[in-house]
């Protein structure tokens, strides 16, 4: 097992590592950057460095200075979260470089999946179904037509180094396409420095369903159920649960059968998590993503595992523990993202936190590194927390959850808390029937 690791990361996230690496009793480093010096993964881990001013390109994004901090501190293994660099894999490879264990796949495997048209190819290849789209990177506005002809309108224009919902636009008729490649390749070239673009079917009422991994590096790989993501605004994920409402026992085997033969055969290594549209009845690939997912805990509620310190382990040699017919999945669970926002506008709302009251009680979990005086830095993404319900099965999770968003009590600043206290309350919501666009509809109306 590993001596020290690093916690290459902030906020929420930081604290859930941290907290896994302390039941394991491994010693731990916090990272942070100066907007970061009274975070709560700072001063609960063992040891802290500061490495740099707030912007993330000179503190969480700089490679030179996590190693350093490596280095000084003695770590011989990096947590890299999710964002910042999670899915970079030069970094993963510095690291191996230096002896220091990456905890999360093979830079080779970060690499395959990163770039989103090689992802599918190679899901193609693993006989996972993929959503209809250009054969690879689109060259030119007359090779767009050609293909968006062939499919048929409306079609998605994606970037292939995408992600956080940027560099997507949809073309409806064959007059919306230039305009539509245009601007996604220059969002493309802003957000990612890269402008390759690829076209999907665009499907009109899917919802997002995802499917949880996990491998041993080893050949064997295991799946731990599904996640359905659909509430979304902006491309972006804002509630989470485990069952999907919309699959059977049946459904759930065979997604997760296929997606997990896939991962044995590329002998992937650590959590993973394969992303579908799923409409009519058939899962669509649109992509993977290499590491721990900002929702994991809905999966863990279910499954009754701690997904970190399983990553932990295999990342430090271990096989799997358990084979798929020991995973049971029991019960329902939700999160909710608790954004620090207007929670109509969306304005990102940074300041102290004056009072703070989380909910608690059978079933609840609140991931937070919040605490009344926080002062949440304006540098950073605006998620403050998750709050995590779990129940019996759904309903009583619903009904959990209307009673936890009604204890929770934020003052300072705004959060996300009044919304999914509305939506709680919607009868779709209630019934499990909402797809990708459903959210923003109602968020739509007057
Ligand atoms: P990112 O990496 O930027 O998050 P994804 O490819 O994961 O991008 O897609 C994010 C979201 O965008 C999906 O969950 C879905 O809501 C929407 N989306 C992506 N591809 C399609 C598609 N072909 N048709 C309709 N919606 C899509």
């Amino acid at each position: 097992m590993f001596d020290k690791v690093l916690i290459a990361n902030r906020g929420e996230i930081a604290l859930r590592v941290l907290r896994a690496c302390k039941e394991m009793g491994i010693p731990t480093v916090a990272v942070h950057s100066t907007a970061d010096a009274d975070a709560m993964h700072v001063r609960l881990a063992d040891e802290s460095v500061c490495i740099g001013p707030p912007p993330a390109a000179e503190s969480y994004l700089n490679m030179p200075r996590l190693l350093a901090a490596c280095e000084i501190t003695g770590a011989d293994a990096v947590h890299p979260g999710y964002g910042f660099l999670s899915e970079n894999a030069r970094f993963a490879e510095i690291l191996e470089e230096h002896s220091i264990t990456f905890i999360g796949p093979t830079s080779e495997h970060i690499r395959i999946m990163g770039d989103k048209i090689e992802a599918k190819s190679t899901a193609r290849r693993l006989g996972i179904p993929v959503v209809p789209g250009s054969d690879g990177a689109i060259a030119d506005e007359v090779q767009a037509s050609r293909v968006a002809k062939e499919m048929g309108f409306p079609v998605l224009v994606k970037a292939a180094a995408g992600g956080g919902g940027r560099g997507m636009k949809v073309a409806r008729t064959a007059q919306d396409l230039d305009m539509a490649l245009k601007t996604a390749r220059a969002e493309a070239k802003a957000a990612f420095g890269d402008d390759s673009v690829y076209l999907e079917k665009y499907l009109e009422r899917p919802r997002h369903i995802e499917v949880q991994v996990f491998g041993d590096g080893k050949g064997n790989a295991v799946y731990l159920g599904e996640r359905d993501c659909s509430l979304q605004r902006r491309h972006q994920k804002v509630m989470e649960e485990a069952p999907s409402p919309a699959l059977n026992a049946e459904g759930r085997k065979k997604i997760g059968t296929t997606v997990a033969k896939a991962m044995q055969k590329i002998r992937y290594r650590g959590a993973g998590t394969v992303e579908f549209l799923y409409e009519d009845g058939e899962f669509y690939f649109i992509e993977m993503n290499t590491r721990l997912q900002v929702e994991h805990p809905v999966t863990e509620m279910i499954t009754g595992l701690d997904l970190v310190i399983e990553q932990i382990r295999i990342a430090s040699g271990a096989p799997l523990t358990l084979s798929q017919d020991e995973i049971t999945l029991s019960g329902h669970a939700i999160e909710c993202r608790i954004n620090a926002e207007n929670p109509k506008t969306f304005r990102p709302s940074p300041g102290s936190i004056t009072y703070w009251h989380p909910p608690g009680g059978l079933g609840v979990r609140v991931d937070s590194g919040a605490y009344q005086g926080y002062r949440i830095p304006p540098y950073y993404d605006s998620l403050i927390g998750k709050l995590i319900v779990h129940g019996k099965n759904r309903n009583e999770c619903l009904m959990r959850l209307k009673r936890c968003l009604s204890e929770f009590v934020v003052e300072g600043i705004e959060t996300t808390i009044p919304l999914f206290a509305d939506l709680v309350q919607q009868p779709d919501i209630a019934n499990g029937v909402y797809d990708i666009h459903w959210l923003e509809k109602y968020l739509q109306k007057p």
